[in-house]
């Protein structure tokens, strides 16, 4: 078996909170907290979870768009949590981002031609100026935008356009990964399909490895290989799709699960409604971060933190009920 494309072990990002007149570093947000997982190339993998479970910290962290607290990020047996500027250059060119808002991620006064030729010569991709012209106009092609549309300027595009500039700017880089951070979230839903249509369709092409980012299960369930779940700043299940959509394990999996809608019309789960709210990163909860909200809560959740463990083939899942812990529910 091939080594994996990216691994991320015991990842941790704590950010200070600064208080008081001296802006003393009293608290820290506990934004991921001790994250680990594996994408393979050519795999998609989501990582799902409410607003405000870290999953796009543990996306930005991979970017390296800041520094991590503790832990490991490994591309292609290289770590690059540390790695010194001349390595990092290049590995910044193999793992690309797209953003959910396209407005605001690209530059307003530039052309598209030179959106996309920014990171051809970054990286030094282009042997001439008729190499970098035949890169952008494919990059075009590749994206299903008209060639004469290189001129334009992102505000004469409309968001699924806007979107697919995006990734022709990340595909610009020749990535093996790309990081998909919320990129369908604010477009249309005819928009959406199209996008992880093109998304797809781009994997195949180009053995790409996708990070895919969302809170959205109806668009993940269609193009995921594995999903990763996320809460309050741990995984608390990863499995394959069809596993995790057909039987989840964590009674948090359950609850998120049970609002996506069914296919055929007129079917419905059985909605599970959470108590409270999201407990604060600041202050989370002690035992199991989700003891506060869990149906299935029992007096060792409270005290416990549960622990990854497998529940079947490619399936883990952080929850003492795992392990055959008698309980009652409360
Ligand atoms: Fe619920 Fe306890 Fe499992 Fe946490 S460990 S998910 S509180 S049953």
């Amino acid at each position: 078996m091939s080594p994996p494309l990216l691994q991320v072990n015991d990842l941790k990002k704590h950010f200070p909170v600064k208080k008081g007149l001296f802006q003393r570093k009293s608290e820290f947000v506990y934004a991921v907290d001790g994250v680990s997982f594996e994408i393979a190339r050519g795999e998609t993998l989501s990582l799902v979870g409410e607003s405000g479970c870290g999953k796009s910290t543990v996306g930005r962290a991979i970017l390296r768009l800041f520094d991590i607290t503790s832990g490991q990020v490994i591309l292609d047996g290289q770590r690059i949590d540390d790695a010194a500027p001349n390595t990092m250059r290049q590995m910044r060119r193999r793992v690309q981002v797209v953003f959910q808002d396209p407005f605001s991620s690209l530059n307003p006064r530039m052309r598209v031609r030179d959106i996309l030729a920014e990171p051809i010569r970054n990286f030094g991709l282009a042997k001439s100026a008729e190499d970098l012209e035949v890169r952008v106009t494919a990059l075009m092609d590749t994206v299903r935008l008209p060639r004469e549309a290189l001129n334009r300027r992102p505000h004469e595009f409309s968001g699924g356009q806007r979107q697919r500039i995006g990734i022709a700017r990340a595909l610009a880089a020749e990535p093996e990964l790309i990081v998909c951070d919320e990129a369908v979230s604010a477009l249309d839903v005819s928009v959406k399909a199209q996008i992880v249509n093109l998304l797809q369709d781009l994997q195949r092409e180009f053995g790409l490895a996708l990070l895919f980012i969302s809170h959205d299960l109806a668009i993940v369930e269609h193009m995921t290989h594995r999903v990763a779940v996320m809460y309050l700043g741990k995984i608390v299940e990863v499995a394959p799709r069809r596993e995790i959509f057909a039987a989840p394990r964590h009674p948090y999996t359950r609850a998120l699960l049970s609002a996506v809608p069914l296919p055929e019309p007129g079917a419905q789960r059985n909605p599970i409604i959470l108590k409270g709210d999201v407990p604060s990163p600041i202050n989370p909860p002690k035992g199991c971060r989700f003891h506060t909200r869990c149906p299935l809560v029992f007096d060792r959740c409270r005290v416990e933190e549960p622990t990854l463990r497998s529940a079947g083939p490619e399936q883990w899942v952080a929850c003492h009920l795992e392990d055959g812990t008698a309980a009652t529910a409360e």
